[in-house]
């Protein structure tokens, strides 16, 4: 029997999954705070699904698909990206009559694309993105990629290039593709066989490859900004002149057409290089459309959407060593002997019912190897139960950070842990959350002027 994992997917424990659940944590907090609600759509969805919503002329649709019959004879897909299905649920939910417009969904989790594996490329891989349906403002687009700039803002990631381009509509991009067409129609038969199926499927696709011979003859392709319709050229203006007004720094990038089939007007990718200098391409992506919502039986509504791929983003964050914050408070509690398991277990529900994740070390063993143990699950302080202790009515407080330890009755533990765990007490003399005695400490980080950050945001 084959126990490895299946080829392109990856196992995640440890650091790597508090990382995601860091990522995924910001990005949707990020979405909600530019009012976005998450949607779970199915992992599994009739191929149909994205065979309509991709297009049949992707590489998604066309190579890379999990497809495959269930035992009732239905053609399953595991979703290749999130877009469609959202698509598909807003319309046979008929959000669009019952939901304010526009509908601002956020996902997340793995998708599947059968690809040649190799760094930062898997087949199993997960997407975090927005879509935002039914709102026809060009605002609605610019809104859209600057949440996907806040989001990487807040990770900290200071390298992030915005690429932007617009397909126009319809009529522009009918126009476009014949010129595309008749500008490759005497050179195709000596590029690559991708390109050869891209120029009956998709011509604009051409623009895309990435053999290095074809990207020599892709250079002095007509650009797509000579076929654009004034209404087109005009909302794409309106759009960079937005973006500049938000600083929001962009590349126009002419080449720039996006791998799936739905998209016109303004289409972006976010690329990252790492401050070592390593290039990760792409990291986000995504765009506007117009036909989605139809293509599913709806009625005709716009839609702006990106996903990013938490992958990448993760290796970035590991890359540019951005500090990824600590939530892990773990007490670890040591009872020298295993007749104390039964106390150290009570200590243990009363910690954590005030808060504190707590664990009980109920294997024994010598009191160093204990505490070495302690340490490595990543605990800050261990208490420990000894014959002493017990017979005293008291607990030793180790404080593994600084190797510290205090022999403390246990009406106090609260008060000695909250000195150990809560260093971060608020030093604003004007606060005034100390002004009584009994008042808790505020707990926040105070501006360098002296102001309270947790009154102002009350007063906001
Ligand atoms: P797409 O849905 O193709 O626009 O991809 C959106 C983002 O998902 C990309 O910018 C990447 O960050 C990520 N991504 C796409 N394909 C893969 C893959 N095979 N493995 C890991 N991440 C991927």
């Amino acid at each position: 029997m084959e126990v490895k994992n299946v080829k392109g997917t990856k196992d995640l424990y440890g650091e790597e999954v508090t990382n995601f659940n860091y990522i995924e944590g910001v990005m949707s907090s990020v979405s909600s705070l530019f009012g976005f609600k998450e949607m779970r759509p199915p992992v599994l969805e009739h191929s149909e699904v994205f065979v309509r919503g991709v297009g049949e002329g992707s590489d998604v649709v066309r190579k890379e698909m999990y497809t495959f019959l269930d035992k009732g004879e239905r053609s399953l897909t595991l979703r290749p990206e999130f877009t469609a299905g959202i698509m598909r649920l807003i319309v046979q939910n008929k959000l669009y009559a019952t939901e304010p417009l526009p509908i601002k969904a956020f996902y997340m989790g793995p998708v599947f694309r059968y690809e040649r594996p190799q760094l930062g490329r898997y087949r199993q891989f997960n997407q975090f993105g927005v879509e935002c349906v039914g709102g026809s403002s060009l605002y609605h687009d610019v809104e859209v990629i600057l949440l996907g700039y806040c989001i990487l803002n807040t990770l900290g990631l200071e390298n992030v290039t915005l690429k932007i381009n617009t397909l126009g509509d319809d009529e522009s991009r009918n126009n476009y593709r014949q010129a595309l067409k008749d500008f490759f129609k005497d050179k195709i038969e000596g590029m690559c066989e991708d390109c050869k199926s891209r120029y009956e499927i998709n011509p604009l696709r051409i623009l895309d490859c990435k053999v290095p011979e074809d990207q020599e003859i892709v250079k002095d392709a007509p650009k797509m900004m000579n076929y654009l319709s004034l209404e087109s050229k005009q909302r794409f203006d309106q759009v960079l002149g937005q973006l500049e007004m938000l600083n929001i720094p962009f590349e126009v990038d002419d080449n720039l057409v996006r791998g799936l089939d739905y998209y016109s007007e303004t289409v972006f990718e976010f690329h990252y290089t790492s401050k070592k200098g390593v290039n990760y391409g792409a990291i986000g992506a995504g765009g506007h459309y117009d036909k989605l919502i139809a293509e599913f039986g709806g009625p005709e509504l716009p839609g702006v959407g990106f996903s990013f791929g938490i992958e990448r983003v993760a290796s970035i964050l590991k890359d540019d060593e951005l500090n990824i914050p600590d939530e892990n408070v773990m007490i670890s509690i040591l009872p020298m002997k295993a007749e104390y398991n039964s106390q150290a277990a009570q200590f243990a529900l009363s910690l954590r019912l005030n808060g504190y994740s707590a664990e009980v070390n109920y294997d024994g063993g010598k009191v160093a190897s204990m505490i070495k143990r302690a340490v490595r699950i990543g605990a800050k302080v261990a208490l420990i139960i000894g014959e002493d202790e017990v017979k005293n009515g008291t607990i030793v407080v180790k404080n593994l950070e600084s190797g510290e330890q205090q022999n403390v009755e246990l009406n106090k533990l609260n008060e000695a842990l909250d000195a150990i765990l809560q260093k971060d007490e608020c030093d604003d003399p004007n606060c005034g959350c100390h002004e009584h005695e009994d008042d808790e400490c505020c707990h926040e980080h105070h501006h360098h002027d002296g102001e309270c950050c947790h009154h102002q945001n009350k007063d906001k």
